[in-house]
């Protein structure tokens, strides 16, 4: 029987290391720009935070790299995906990253295990039985495999988050991106999303988090991004951006938020 499963080309090969590359990216809605120059690589495996004031432009980076943004000029490149060719297939892009949002963004008319099953049979032609199998596992690993048929409204903010960190594993993106994932969160689920973010970065995933829990960005990033006025103001090593930051800006914004 021949395979009926779709394939994914891999985002990269062997003698590329720069999984995501942006270059002098603008984006602007009608008048106003919202990214005026962003420069940036994410190597494989990495783990970058994007920190910054609220309005600076952090959600918009990250929906222009899984493509819910268009892109006003510059370039975006994932592997050998250029999301600036206006000829791109954005849902072959799409299976190459996952995105998590604040509010979860789950089906709330289908179990836990159909939210994550559903790409997988849709997009990625998985038979039931492998996609459910798959479903099962990824729920294991985020401590969930009791909830499989339960509905996401009986679930807490922690746990339909973590839900909806297994459905964008399902597709298994080579990039994982989280816009705030754990600020919609009672504090006492914090924990538990960031430590499967935290084992997923233990994996080796590569992934951009935006996020204002400094301490785990501190712990977790191999680098930081301050973004502010639409660029990137300063990047580097955690250590280096909370202990040693250079400009007036990253000073300020760390007063406030440390
Ligand atoms: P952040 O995530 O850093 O808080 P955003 O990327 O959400 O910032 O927003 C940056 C700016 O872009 C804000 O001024 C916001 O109002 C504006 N913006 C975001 N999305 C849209 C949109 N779809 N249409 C018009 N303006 C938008
Ligand atoms: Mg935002």
């Amino acid at each position: 029987m021949s395979n009926p499963e779709t394939s994914t080309i891999p985002l990269v090969t062997d003698d590329e290391t720069n999984v995501i590359r942006i270059e002098n990216l603008h984006k602007a809605f009608g008048e106003h720009e919202v990214l005026s120059g962003v420069n940036a690589e994410v190597k494989l495996g990495q783990v970058v935070c994007v920190i910054g004031p609220s309005g600076s432009g952090k959600s918009t980076l990250l929906r222009c790299l899984n493509g819910l943004e268009s892109i006003t000029s510059g370039e975006i490149w994932l592997g050998g995906f250029n999301l600036a060719d206006q000829d791109i297939d954005l849902n072959e892009v799409r299976k190459h990253v996952g995105m998590v949002f604040q509010h979860f963004n789950l089906f709330p008319n289908m179990t836990v295990l159909e939210n994550i099953t559903l790409a997988p049979i849709q997009v990625k032609k998985y038979s039931q039985k492998r996609a459910r199998d798959e479903g099962i596992e990824l729920l294991r690993r985020v401590g969930l495999e009791d909830k499989a048929d339960a509905r996401p409204d009986s679930l807490s903010g922690g746990q339909k988050q973590r839900v909806a960190i297994a459905r964008a594993l399902a597709m298994n993106p080579e990039i994982m991106l989280f816009d705030e994932a754990t600020s919609a969160l009672d504090p006492e689920m914090v924990g538990e999303v960031l430590g499967v973010i935290r084992s997923l970065a233990d994996d080796g995933m590569t992934m951009v988090l935006v996020t204002h829990e400094m301490g785990f960005a501190r712990e977790v990033a191999d680098r930081v991004a301050f973004i502010d006025s639409g660029v990137i103001q300063e990047a580097g090593p955690p250590e280096q951006i909370f202990g040693n930051p250079e400009s007036e800006r990253l000073k300020d914004f760390l007063s406030k938020v440390l």
